[in-house]
Order: C-alpha cells, then sequence, then structure tokens
C-alpha cells in the first residue's frame, strides 16, 4: 500500500475523478437508418486512454487537412522590413495580396535531452523541467536555427529510469528544402546542443571509445575534430530523422517528401504518437506507474509541456490539447440530405459502456434502454448544450464520485 502525503493524495483524487467521469455519459440519436453516436463526456486528461485516442485522432485530421493546405510556405516582408515565412493561414490573415516567394520545406522529427544522472540530476535539478526550457529557448535563438528551420511543435516526456528522471523532448520541425540536409543539419544540431547543455557538475570528463562511436553513428559529416571540440560535459545522443516509411520488400526505410503520400500521414503520426502516449504508462507491465504520477504530475501542473515555434505559432488549425470535452462531430446531419426536411429522431444519453457498437451499426443493449435518459432536443447541437448541462450538473452533484470515495476510506 502506497502512502501519500496530503498534497498529492488531493491530486490523485483529482486525478480519479476525472478519469472515472471520461466517457461516462455519451449522446446517441435515433433516426431512420438506425442509432448514431454524436459525443460523449471526455475529461481531457492526458493519462486517460479515451481522451487520448481522440486527441490522437483528432490530430491526425487536423495535421492532414493543415499539409493539404500548406504544399509550400510563405516568404513575405515583415512590418520590420525584414523577411518572415508564415502560413497559407497567416499569409491569406496578415498579407493578403502581399508579394511573397514560396518556400518549399520537409518535414523532420527530432528528439532531444539533456544529460543527467540518478544522485545529481541536470545542473543540481532532479526535475530539471525548466532548465530544459532555457536550453531550448537558447537553441531556437542562435542562426544555425533561424537560417534552417521554419517552424514547428515540440512536447516534453518525463520517465522514471535508472538514471533518475529523464526529461526528453520530441517533435516535428519544418526545415528549407535541400540536398544532404538532414546530415549537415543533424551536426549542427549536436554541436551546438551539445554546448548549450553543458552541465559543470556532470561527472563525464572525457569521451569513452563507446560514447565516440554513439556521436559520430549515423552521420558522416561528424569528424575526429568535431567529436574533440564537443564537451563531455554535455549533450551527446540526439536525434533528427527525416520522415520515412519502410519498404515491405526491402526493409529500408524510404524518404517520404510528398505530403499526400499514405505513408508521410503515418510518419508524421508516428512522430507525434508520445503527446498521445502517456509515459507514465509501463507498457511491458500493463500498469501505470502511479507512485510517479502522484510524485511528478503535481509538479508539471500548469508547465507549458507543448509548444508550436516558429512558423506554426498562432497555427490555432493544430492546437492539439485544447478542449475535447463536448465536441461532437460535424458529420451528424440535422437534415435529410433527400427532402431538406428536419431529421425525426429521439436524441439519448446513455453510459457509452452499455452500447453495443460495431464498424456499421450502434445498436442498444437492454440495460442501455433500461438506464437511457431522454433529451428534448430538436437540432444536434441543441442536444449537445442539453448534455453540456448535464455533465456540468453531474461533475458538482457527485454522480462521478464513487470511486473517489473509495480511495478517501483506503
Ligand atoms: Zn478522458
Amino acid at each position: 500500500m502506497v502512502t501519500l502525503e496530503p498534497e498529492k493524495k488531493l491530486y490523485m483524487k483529482k486525478l480519479t475523478k476525472k478519469l472515472t467521469a471520461c466517457a461516462g455519459l455519451s449522446l446517441y440519436a435515433e433516426q431512420p437508418g438506425g442509432t448514431v453516436g454524436i459525443t460523449g463526456h471526455l475529461c481531457g486528461d492526458k493519462l486517460c486512454f479515451v481522451c487520448n485516442s481522440q486527441r490522437s485522432r483528432v490530430t491526425r485530421r487536423k495535421y492532414r487537412s493543415w499539409f493539404e493546405a500548406n504544399p509550400v510556405l510563405f516568404e513575405v516582408t515583415g512590418s520590420n522590413g525584414r523577411s518572415k515565412v508564415v502560413t497559407a493561414f497567416q499569409y491569406h490573415k496578415n498579407y493578403e495580396g502581399a508579394h511573397y516567394q514560396p518556400v518549399k520545406y520537409e518535414v523532420m522529427h527530432f528528439t532531444l535531452t539533456v544529460p543527467h544522472t540518478a544522485e545529481n540530476g541536470y545542473r543540481g535539478k532532479q526535475i530539471y523541467f525548466d532548465e530544459f526550457t532555457r536550453c531550448m529557448t537558447e537553441l531556437r535563438r542562435l542562426k544555425f536555427w533561424t537560417d534552417n528551420v521554419l517552424g514547428g511543435e515540440y512536447g516534453y516526456e518525463t520517465e522514471r529510469k535508472y538514471a533518475g528522471v529523464h526529461i526528453h523532448v520530441h517533435g516535428l520541425m519544418f526545415v528549407v528544402a535541400g540536398l544532404q540536409n538532414r546530415n549537415r543539419l543533424h551536426r549542427e544540431l549536436l554541436m551546438n546542443w551539445n554546448r548549450l547543455t553543458v552541465d559543470s557538475d556532470n561527472c563525464r570528463s572525457v569521451f569513452s571509445e563507446t560514447d565516440i562511436a554513439g556521436i559520430r553513428k549515423g552521420n558522416k559529416l561528424i569528424t575526429e575534430d568535431d567529436v574533440n571540440e564537443m564537451n563531455p560535459k554535455g549533450a551527446t545522443i540526439i536525434n533528427l530523422e527525416t520522415i520515412y516509411t519502410k519498404n515491405k520488400e526491402t526493409g529500408l526505410k524510404e524518404r517520404v517528401k510528398d505530403f499526400s503520400d499514405k505513408g508521410f500521414m503515418r510518419g508524421v503520426m508516428e512522430a507525434i504518437k508520445y503527446h498521445f502516449e502517456p509515459s507514465f504508462f509501463d507498457k511491458k507491465e500493463n500498469q501505470f506507474d502511479l507512485q510517479m504520477v502522484a510524485d511528478l504530475k503535481p509538479l508539471l501542473h500548469g508547465k507549458a509541456l507543448y509548444k508550436k515555434f516558429g512558423c506554426l505559432v498562432g497555427e490555432t488549425a493544430l492546437n492539439i490539447n485544447e478542449n475535447i470535452q463536448v465536441e461532437y462531430s460535424d458529420a451528424v446531419e440535422d437534415f435529410d440530405p433527400g427532402t431538406g426536411e428536419i431529421l425525426e429522431r429521439d436524441f439519448y444519453t446513455v453510459n457509452p459502456a452499455l452500447m453495443y457498437a460495431d464498424k456499421d451499426n450502434i445498436t442498444w443493449s437492454r440495460a442501455a434502454v433500461a438506464s437511457r435518459r431522454q433529451i428534448k432536443a430538436r437540432t444536434t447541437s441543441e442536444a449537445v448544450s442539453v448534455l453540456a448541462g448535464m455533465i456540468r450538473e453531474a461533475c458538482r452533484g457527485g454522480l462521478f464520485r464513487t470511486e473517489t470515495q473509495k480511495l478517501d476510506h483506503a
């Protein structure tokens, strides 16, 4: 049995309440042709599997349409007279009609870590989130970065490993298209990141043969001089990859440049899947490291763990952590497509666990029929706002409290 300090216990109680309430109440419509699911209450927590799968689905859709709308970026002259690369959305919003130069770009996936040890953490901190953030800010100001990287997004991941708390960054960057750009950029990123992340308290004072092999692996542009220039007290492991697919016959990685290629979205989602997979979950053991959740989540609360940069700043179409609580699919029509008449139907709320659903049909179980509640509404959006009100009421009134009470008595 784990005993938690009061502050952590309060956090865990709140979390349990949220997770228990998640997907507990959903809205369905019975209409000619069958039953359709409209939406459900989602808790929005990053540790919730239901919400993560929804977030991942929505994000895939967002990114696909974003890449369709942005085959190139726009280089324009900003109000300060300097050139600036913007997205199609920003061009039409702020520079419509202005002269622009189309900019071809490629998408890469990157991972960054800082050197840390179980005893000392990083720069004297066990939870070095703020220190990491400062390195990221400095990195994004460097000339090699602003010259090559047009924009992107990244998220912080936290795990507990043999060397203490392991914080790292995964993200996507949009870089100016060009020959050999991966190796060139990888080398510059490695050299600069190594310099920026030096921790004078780190105990490594020379590189071992293994370190050197690791540094030179995967990039033929890194020379012996480069290795000599690097600081053993800074980070030496980074990852930078183009978006690729695996050739089914040869098993080899193939670079995907065409945004409309089927493999491209697969690669992008693979690169950002970390945003939807809680690192507190141990896939091998199939369980959460609850002690770690209790230890770390309160400390990370309110921190910006996800960031867009460069041309993606303000690109609201790509927000992945916005409120997903009561959002319904716009595929649900209020009108009969044949006659244009408003559809005759009945709206119900029910616990979705009681429904039968397969690929084509949603059907009512006896328990679902017995416990469903009919909602008086004419349109989908009316029904959704009634549902939203019910959820607010339920959260206040404690309909979802049972699990939390159990925890109270534990
Ligand atoms: Zn949830």
